[in-house]
């Protein structure tokens, strides 16, 4: 979607409780086909003229939303769904005026008056910033705890803590991390985890340190030693 450049206010991403009374009588489109894009869509559909929902390549909603959220979707008069569908442009200068919606099995593209574009694609994990010893999934997601025994980068003897990354003292939390769970109170919960982790990480290295025998100051050096060197 080419939609650099684009005014401030043509293009929004994953807002519609704020911005819905923004689209009162106008024409939104929301670009995808998750839980999300249906929330977002029939959130919208109280205030806005019309609203359609695009799906990029899909051709169900079935394939990815709930179905109690499919059957809310179609109750509403003003609401649609372009099946097989993406965004190919978008037009305006101070505001969103207009959308192309390219046809994927034809490629015949349609222009569409649009008063706001909302986007509703999921997210990636941004960590090709992080240092290689932090072992990562084929996605980028961070990988913690017992998932991170197969990549070899575990050096201890003991376990690594749940939210712990392949380096030892390095905790993950939330979205970026591996798992299957990508919710709000998921990522509170790990958060507030990985603080006790922390603690006990930081028990467990005061605990091994006092083991260790003590280092002796510069004056009690072994006698044997003080012999050699005098
Ligand atoms: C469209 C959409 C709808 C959703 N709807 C729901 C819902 O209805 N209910 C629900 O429970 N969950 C929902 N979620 C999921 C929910 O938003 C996430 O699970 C939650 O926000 C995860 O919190 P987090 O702190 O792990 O990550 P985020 O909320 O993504 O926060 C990560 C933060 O880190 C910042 N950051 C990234 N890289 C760096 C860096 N290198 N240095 C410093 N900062 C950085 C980012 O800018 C961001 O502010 C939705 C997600 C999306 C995308």
């Amino acid at each position: 979607m080419g939609s650099t450049g684009l005014p401030a206010r043509a293009s929004r991403t994953a807002r519609p409780r704020s911005e819905a009374p923004n689209a009162h009588g106008l024409d939104v489109h929301i670009v995808g086909a998750g839980n999300s894009a249906g929330q977002a869509a029939l959130f919208f559909s109280t205030y806005a003229r019309s609203v359609t929902t695009i799906l990029c390549h899909g051709d169900r909603l079935e394939k990815s939303m709930s179905r109690y959220l499919i059957d809310q979707l179609a109750t509403r008069p003003n609401l649609r769904t372009i099946f097989g569908a993406e965004v190919a442009a978008v037009h305006g200068d101070l505001s969103l005026q207009a959308i192309d919606v390219r046809d994927s099995a034809t490629g015949a593209t349609t222009r569409l008056e649009s008063g706001g574009l909302f986007i509703f694609i999921g997210a990636d994990a941004e960590t090709a910033w992080l240092a290689p010893e932090i072992a990562l999934d084929q996605r980028g997601y961070i990988l913690t705890g017992s998932d991170t025994r197969g990549t070899g980068r575990w050096t201890l003897d003991r376990d690594p803590y749940l939210l712990e990354t392949s380096v030892p003292g390095i905790f993950a939390c939330g979205d970026v991390r591996f798992g299957p769970v990508k919710r709000v109170a998921a990522a509170v919960g790990e958060g507030s985890m990985a603080i006790a982790f922390v603690h006990q990480f930081l028990r467990d290295a005061g605990a091994n340190e006092a083991k260790r025998p003590a280092k002796r100051p510069h004056s009690e050096a072994p006698r044997n030693v003080q012999a050699a060197a005098g």
